[in-house]
């Protein structure tokens, strides 16, 4: 069979995308061993939390999912939280069956887990690989200690270097690290030695965020009291700039806003993301879109398993209107550095072209220097432009 890009069959090209099977699938692990300074993702202290009992319920949640939506070969696989890599060798082992009993995988397919630097020995590397996982995401964020401290992070850079090591001493060779900028009191000049320490590990993919003040969290407090200093917006810029520059130099393409690879290294689940296409999404808090739906689940570790032991655990669901769909798929597609081909834009909305809703926002933003058009007929398409990248945010907004 042949299969188009997002890996359904070609026959079906004329079905709107997001009426299709998933073929990406999102869990969340919602244990950390602390809580970072700047985190509001869904994640808990995983000293006394029932880990077991949520694994159970996964579990259920897996077994309802595929009976109400049933799975075809799944591509692409991110566990994420939270850190996954909390979990014991045999808990992992665990978990890892429970998603090859529920979901066929397919045999190339892209399984990436998200670790922390130090919660990965021998032992659990052993049972990720066992279970499939061959792509490991590694929060290292900086190799500042004294930086690492500031923001709450429980490792230093040494773990980083070290966890490295023992994950390719195990047969990972699809790593990647996350770094940060714009931290506390960060200077360019520990930005650039953070860069050049990363850059020694010669991995195959690295992402750099900026720091976001999220609300409920300590950062957050610290901000509104004043007594959070971050750098001035212009050593932003400038850190973001060095960032591309570096990485660049280096033989990295910045294949998305935030996101450098190697040839052949880009994140597969990601993508599914950025081309707004379906994914499965389970764990508590996870979201999902499948169908033509949002979910998001029960986020607290409790009534999640309390309400997976029921029904699918859901917090929210809503359908999303064709016209959000195609807010999303502008927004998140532009972060691609390829842009948003016209022809996918076609495929996903029953023959809409972009101009046609989006008319007046694709000319303003070409007239702003921010956007531009390029290729021809099926491979035409908008991308941002150089000036654009840094102004991305502003871009996405125009959309909405
Ligand atoms: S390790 Fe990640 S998920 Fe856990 S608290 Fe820190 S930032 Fe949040």
């Amino acid at each position: 069979m042949t299969l188009a890009p997002n890996g359904n069959a070609q026959g079906e090209a004329s079905v709107p995308l997001h009426a299709w099977t998933p073929r990406a699938l999102y869990i969340h692990i919602p244990f950390c061993t602390n809580k970072c300074f700047y985190c509001d993702f869904n994640s808990y202290v995983v000293d006394g939390q029932p880990v077991d009992a949520y694994l159970d319920a996964l579990e259920k949640e897996m077994e309802q999912t595929a009976r109400l939506l049933p799975p075809e070969t799944v591509r692409t696989v991110f566990v994420g939280g939270g850190t996954p890599t909390v979990l014991d060798p045999r808990q992992m082992a665990r978990f890892l069956q429970a998603v090859a009993r529920h979901f066929p995988i397919a045999a190339d397919a892209e399984f990436t887990m998200e670790a922390n630097p130090g919660t990965t020995d021998p032992a659990k590397l052993e049972a990720m690989l066992a279970g499939g996982v061959n792509r490991i995401s590694f929060g290292a964020q900086s190799f500042d200690d004294k930086l690492l401290a500031a923001i709450g992070r429980i490792h230093e850079a040494r773990d980083v270097v070290n966890s490295i090591a023992n994950a390719r001493r195990a047969g990972f060779s699809n790593l990647s690290i996350d770094l940060m900028f714009g931290l506390p009191n960060q200077t360019l000049e520990q930005l650039a030695d953070s860069v050049s320490r990363a850059l020694e590990l010669d991995l195959p993919h690295y992402s750099l965020y900026s720091l976001k003040v999220e609300e409920n969290t300590l950062f957050h407090r610290l901000y509104e009291r004043g007594e959070l200093p971050l750098p001035e917006e212009d050593v932003e810029v400038a850190m973001y700039a060095h960032l591309r520059e570096r990485l660049g130099a280096a033989g990295y393409d910045h294949y998305e806003i935030s996101n450098f690879a190697r040839p052949g290294f880009e994140s597969k689940h990601n993508s599914v993301y950025w081309r707004n296409e379906p994914y499965y999404g389970l764990g508590a808090g996870a979201h999902g879109y499948a169908r033509g739906i949002r979910h998001m689940n029960i986020k607290g570790v409790q009534p999640y398993i309390e309400a997976a032991a029921r029904a699918l655990p859901r917090l929210t669901t809503d359908p999303v209107s064709v016209r959000e769909a195609m807010e999303d798929f502008m927004m998140v597609g532009l972060r691609l550095r390829q842009g948003v081909r016209r022809a996918d834009f076609a495929a996903q909305f029953g023959g809409t072209e972009p101009e046609d809703v989006f008319g007046e926002v694709l000319t303003k933003l070409q007239s702003q220097g921010l956007l531009e058009p390029f290729g021809e007929g099926e491979a035409a398409g908008y991308r941002l432009t150089e000036r654009g990248v840094p102004l991305g945010n502003e871009v996405f907004g125009a959309f909405l």
